[in-house]
């Protein structure tokens, strides 16, 4: 794996197209950090649904193995499928999706688990897999309250009273999802548990996992014997209280400078003429816009602020629409003028306020980062480490 070096000959040979940068070497160290907050009786196991939020599901799988991962989440018996065949077969790999007759070639073929979201999900999935010996185990997923996915209240009714279906299922994780986990003071947290507990008595299976990577933060209580960690092995702000943010963000969009102009005051720019230049000003054309994940909801107009990238460590506002494969930035503050092929930044370590900015999330940012461009893995050095007194000569 290569040491990232900033590339100083852009402009001498630039290309036009955008690229994800993705800081594998901070992968791995939100990984070991989690897993030490946690301690090394509760197993982290990654979830990467949807290409991994984005970052590239194989490589991403393997970083994580290569770290000590040894369980997986992912949302559909496809995207299991890609990530069994990189990461090889010593591995569990949970479908959260649960399982449908169609899909269930896959699970057999990828040695797969399928989480069991309700009563109907245990029996097409009891009905169509054939011989129970060499069926894959399974997960029971219990609804505590977020009344998304998961057993219902008459579903765990119905399936702990039928020890036949119980047998066949080989349950072998029980677990459940928290609505609330970044907002510590939310009253659902301790009602989802206290539900959690309950419910999970009337199934003897172990290990339990309740906390996705905000709740890794709510404490030992939350843990139990597996957490769920997603975008806190991508991104640093998982929880409303910075003190609790231990991990670190990992995924930049660097869009090439194209073209730079300077406008004059009164001056419409771009789509829909929705933005209005009040004076003169700089701005450039980078190679990046929708169709690469900068949200049409980041643009502005002239009586409304809208995203942000970063050129020269600073903040350059987005000016107007962002189109499908270009946005517009104000450069006017910037100290010396942009070289054509000059990376802007995109979200990085922005990344919550670029998706405030924009109206959304980190993680509807991170899963829609990357569609067209190119992925350039790197791994950074992190801060340095304490030293180790144990075992110097
Ligand atoms: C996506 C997901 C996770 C991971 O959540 P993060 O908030 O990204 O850590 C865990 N469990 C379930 C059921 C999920 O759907």
């Amino acid at each position: 794996m290569s040491r990232h070096t900033p590339d100083k000959t852009a402009s001498a040979a630039y290309s036009a197209r955008p690229t994800l940068k993705i800081d594998l070497g901070a992968l791995k160290r939100n990984y070991m950090r989690l897993q030490d907050n946690v301690g090394r009786h509760v197993k982290v196991a990654a979830s990467i649904k949807a290409n991994a939020y984005g970052l590239g599901a194989e490589r991403v799988g393997k970083t994580l193995y290569g770290a000590g991962c040894r369980n997986f989440f992912v949302a559909t018996a496809g995207e299991g499928k890609i990530l069994r065949n990189t990461i090889g077969d010593t591995a569990s790999i949970y479908v959260l999706n649960g399982p449908a007759p169609r899909d269930i070639s896959l699970y057999n073929g990828a040695e797969l688990k399928p989480v069991i979201n309700s009563f109907e999900q245990a029996q097409v999935w009891l009905s169509t897999t054939g011989e129970a010996r060499r069926r894959p185990a399974c997960a029971l997923h219990i609804d505590t309250g977020m009344n998304r996915l998961g057993l219902t209240d008459e579903d765990i009714d119905r399936l702990s009273r039928n020890k036949k279906m119980l047998e066949q299922l080989v349950p072998m994780l029980i677990m459940s999802h928290l609505a609330c986990a970044p907002d510590k003071t939310s009253s659902m947290n301790a009602a989802q548990l206290a539900r959690f507990k309950k419910a999970a008595a009337r199934f003897p299976v172990m290990p339990m996992s309740l906390a996705n990577s905000p709740g890794i933060a709510l404490g030992k209580p939350y843990h139990f014997q597996m957490v769920r960690a997603g975008l806190g092995l991508f991104a640093k702000d998982i929880t409303n209280n910075a003190d609790d943010n231990i991990t670190e963000n990992t995924v930049s969009l660097m869009a090439p400078v194209l073209q730079t102009r300077v406008v004059k005051k009164g001056e419409s720019l771009g789509y829909n003429a929705a933005y209005i230049a009040p004076h003169p000003m700089t701005i450039a054309i980078v190679g990046a816009g929708y169709a690469d994940g900068i949200p049409v909801t980041a643009s502005s107009s002239h009586n409304a602020l809208g995203g942000f990238a970063r050129m020269q460590g600073k903040h350059v506002p987005i000016i107007g629409r962002v189109s499908m494969d270009l946005t517009m930035l104000n450069i006017t503050d910037l100290r010396r003028p942009p070289q054509l092929g000059d990376w802007a930044e995109f979200a990085g370590r922005d990344l919550l306020s670029f998706a405030k900015a924009s109206g959304t999330i980190p993680y509807e940012i991170l899963t829609r980062l990357g569609s067209r461009s190119r992925r350039d893995y790197f791994s950074s050095d992190g801060p340095p480490r304490k030293p180790n007194k144990i075992g110097r000569s």
